[in-house]
């Protein structure tokens, strides 16, 4: 048995359509894949290019989220994986936070994480296990100025894998976090224009002496969605480069 085989599998990866999400749904190769995001344009290309199936749908939106992973599993024919990828930040010094935008940053981040697990629930449930993988950030253990929603919705999510892994290993599902280091999207490109000396701070810090890119998280993406992982659960993992454990 190939233990990194995902043939017959089933995985739906939100904000596939870019950045991270899509180096991790071309990392499933062999699996059948659905991508979401809330533009459909955006959507079209990479779904065409590697066969995927697109959904266009707002995470934020309960129904929507709901929606999306009900329809995944109805054109997949079965859910065996979800990837909770989709995620935005509002950078600014939390004085000066709207309430509206910490709203925004959580319900992005966490909130539909969660929904869309809980949609997901029963769909493996009938598949006899599953896998979800939530992306949690180096933000989920370290601080910074300018990420107190976004900081908190990352904590949260290693926090909400713990306790959804503990929940659902009867059923046979795994749980678990990637911690992304820094990586080169459309995300950190505004945040490097936003945040002066930003790049060459990540590079200093960085003992791999570069920033991520969005394939370096095809291999964990495998590795936490196929049978290689079967007793691995709970955990939250960085893919960074080495930054985390820089002195
Ligand atoms: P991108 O901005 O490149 O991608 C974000 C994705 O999320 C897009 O596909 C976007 O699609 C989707 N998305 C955002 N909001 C929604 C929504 N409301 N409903 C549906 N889809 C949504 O960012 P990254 O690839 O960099 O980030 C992906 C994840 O990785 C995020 O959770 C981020 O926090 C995390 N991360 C990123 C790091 C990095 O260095 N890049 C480091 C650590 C964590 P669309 O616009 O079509 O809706």
């Amino acid at each position: 048995m190939d233990l990194f085989d995902l043939k017959g599998r089933a995985a739906l990866v939100t904000g596939g359509n870019g950045g991270i999400g899509l180096g991790m749904a071309e990392g499933l190769a062999r699996a059948k894949v659905a991508i979401a995001g809330r533009d459909g344009a955006k959507n079209a290309k990479p779904a065409k290019q590697h066969g995927s199936i697109a959904i266009a749908a707002d995470i934020t939106d309960e129904k929507a989220c709901r929606g999306m992973v009900d329809e995944a599993a109805k054109k997949l024919g079965r859910l065996d994986i979800l990837i909770n990828n989709a995620g935005i930040n509002i950078r600014k010094q939390p004085e000066q936070y709207q309430l509206a935008e910490w709203h925004r940053v959580l319900e992005s981040n966490l909130t539909s994480a969660f929904v869309a697990s809980q949609a997901a629930y029963p769909h493996m449930q009938r598949a006899k296990g599953g896998k979800i993988v939530n992306i949690g950030s180096m933000m989920s253990i370290f601080g910074a100025s300018f990420v107190a929603a976004y900081g908190a919705s990352k904590g949260g999510i290693v926090q909400l894998t713990r306790a959804l892994a503990t929940a659902w290993a009867k059923d046979n599902i795994q749980v678990n976090a990637v911690l992304p280091g820094w990586i080169d999207t459309a995300l950190t490109r505004r945040a490097r224009d936003e945040i002066s000396g930003l790049h060459e701070r990540v590079l200093a810090r960085t003992p791999a002496g570069r920033w991520g890119a969005p394939e370096d998280l095809a291999g964990i993406a495998v590795f936490l969605c196929s049978s290689a992982s079967d007793f691995v659960t709970g955990t939250a993992i960085p893919v960074d480069g080495g930054y985390a454990v820089q002195a």
